[in-house]
């Protein structure tokens, strides 16, 4: 059994749809569990309307909603030509469920409304690329991963319920197989016990895929993307950017947690607690290698680059100078905790503590004005951090002339910068 998961550029027009639908049909007698994102920026649009529709400016919303309708209806009416009227059924049914929310006003949490919206993007996708599917005569079953996967109540960030979900893939979903070689579901997207949507974070699919690989004990995972590997670098920022043919789960989860937009930080765990390997490969061509990432050693990397920006700054100094340890630092934790937002990186002197957070402002915002009650605190808004694994002089020397380095730390394996822009 095999997990493939297509991101949302692989069916973004009827081409797309198609290729992508020729993957999946090439290898459905292995049996595949598939997951497939929302088309194009559908997710972005889909923002867009909960954030209208918050505002109270509903005739936005809904003006907007008709856009993401139509291209989906379109999409249904070019490329289906048996099983059009069921996909468009299917559907419809899922726009009514919105627009009715559409036209009440908003009396819960907006982190609650956009998970009601935003969830929608991988429902509709899902439903046409499984209609296809089987107009192709591929024996696909498409499924709501909201009966599958529980989440808690932290909308828009919420928490697998492990044990429920793995009782439902092992008693809702590998039976399907005994009828069925490929399982059509959603990523990103769960539910609560009372049935409200939920989603995971942005770019959760990946992580969707990844737990489904675990529960399933699937014999590898594949993520299509449109590039031909993984690289040492954006090739959008570095233009000597190279492919890396074979990687490990260490240097995955570290890229990634230092922003790299390969994968989905939570994606290794699930596959390194199984030792199930991971495959990036492109969808534009199959023939190229890809990456494979596993549990082996990596030999003779190039030194990685992770540039990301709009980082922000605090330093927490004491009013009294007392010293910055155990509890002042746990009242710290404990403020981070409460917007749920970690440090990318910290330091630590006798009296003060600098941490590089991701600029999300609101968060921030709050983490200066709750710490301010207790310490001295700057911010500085606008930075990038550049994190660089088996870095070497020439790397660390073209990267960082010129800037304005205001922090940095340094291990054998790993340099980090703070730099102002
Ligand atoms: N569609 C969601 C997003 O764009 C989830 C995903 O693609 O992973 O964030
Ligand atoms: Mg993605």
């Amino acid at each position: 059994m095999f997990v493939f998961k297509f991101g949302g550029a692989s069916i973004n027009n009827i081409e797309r749809i198609k290729n992508t639908s020729d993957i999946i049909r090439d290898k459905a007698d292995k049996k595949l569990l598939v997951v497939v994102s929302a088309m194009g920026k559908t997710t972005n649009a889909l923002e867009k309307i909960t954030e209208a529709y918050f505002d109270d400016r509903k005739d936005d919303a809904l003006t907007l909603f008709e856009q993401v309708k139509k291209n989906h209806l379109e999409t249904v009416k070019f490329l289906l030509v048996h099983k059009w009227k069921a996909a468009e059924d299917q559907l419809k049914d899922f726009f009514t469920e919105i627009e009715w929310m559409l036209h009440d006003k908003p009396v819960r949490s907006y982190d609650y409304y956009y998970d009601q919206i935003v969830c929608c993007g991988e429902l509709f996708s899902t439903c046409i690329v499984a209609h296809y599917l089987a107009e192709q005569k591929v024996k696909v079953k498409w499924v709501d991963v909201r009966d599958i996967f529980r989440t808690d109540n932290n909308f828009r960030d919420a928490g697998v319920d492990f044990d429920f979900t793995t009782s439902k893939i092992k008693n809702s979903i590998l039976p399907l197989y005994n009828d069925f070689d490929v399982i059509m579901t959603q990523g990103f997207i769960g539910s609560t016990d009372e049935n409200e949507s939920t989603t995971l974070g942005r770019e959760g699919s990946d992580y969707s895929a990844a737990i489904f690989a675990n529960i399933m004990n699937a014999e590898s995972l594949t993520i299509w993307k449109d590039v031909p590997a993984v690289m040492n670098a954006d090739p959008n920022k570095f233009k000597d950017a190279v492919n890396i043919p074979l990687l490990n789960y260490t240097e995955v989860i570290e890229m990634a947690y230092y922003g790299a937009q390969v994968i989905h930080p939570k994606t290794i765990k699930p596959l390194q607690n199984k030792n199930i390997p991971l495959y990036v490969k492109s969808f534009l061509d199959t023939n190229l290698p890809g990456t494979i990432i596993n549990a082996d050693k990596a030999i003779n990397l190039p030194p990685i680059i992770v540039l990301k920006g709009q980082q922000v700054l605090i330093h927490f100094r004491s009013k009294d100078f007392s010293f910055m340890e155990g509890k002042a630092l746990g009242q710290l934790h404990k403020i981070f905790n409460a917007v749920k937002l970690q440090p990318n990186l910290t330091q630590n002197t006798a009296i003060s503590f600098v941490c590089c957070f991701d600029g999300h402002a609101e968060k921030t915002g709050q983490i200066a004005a709750d710490a301010s009650l207790l310490f001295d605190v700057d911010v500085e808004r606008d930075l990038s951090l550049l994190t660089i694994r088996h870095y070497d002089n020439a790397t660390i020397e073209i990267l960082t002339k010129d800037k304005n380095t205001i922090l940095e730390q340094r291990t054998p394996e790993t340099l980090q910068a703070v730099i102002r822009n």
